[in-house]
């Protein structure tokens, strides 16, 4: 989608911190991070929301893509948080389909 941030990093014309690539998924450092590790997870072909994400194929391989970013950045044995935004009250401001994994201190919970 032309308008879509995330699609324009997919594609190559804005760019990114990338961490993590394979054929369905991509990962990069979000531009405004909220722990010493925020990284976004995305499918590469545009997703509005987790309401929209039809695809279980397409969700198994995002979740096997965190678990690969999770290991590539070595959160994988203190661990790590995952988040999905959707929606006004949900705080989604993207409207491409985006995972936060966030991780490197202790999270606090309840979230906000
Ligand atoms: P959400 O509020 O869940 O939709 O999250 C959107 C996230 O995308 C926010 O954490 C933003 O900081 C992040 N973001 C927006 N634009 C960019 C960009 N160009 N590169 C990396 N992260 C971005």
């Amino acid at each position: 989608m032309d308008d879509c941030i995330f699609c324009r990093i997919v594609e190559g014309k804005i760019p990114a911190r990338k961490v993590y690539e394979d054929e369905h998924v991509l990962a990069f450092h979000d531009i405004a991070p909220q722990a010493p590790v925020h990284v976004l997870v995305i499918p590469k072909v545009h997703v509005r929301s987790i309401m929209e994400l039809e695809d279980e194929g397409l969700a198994g391989k995002i979740v096997t893509g965190i678990r690969n970013v999770a290991r590539e950045l070595n959160l994988d044995e203190k661990g790590f948080r995952v988040v999905n935004n959707m929606g006004q009250d949900g705080g989604q401001t993207v409207f491409h389909i985006h995972f936060h994994l966030l991780g490197g201190r202790t999270l606090t919970w309840p979230p906000g």
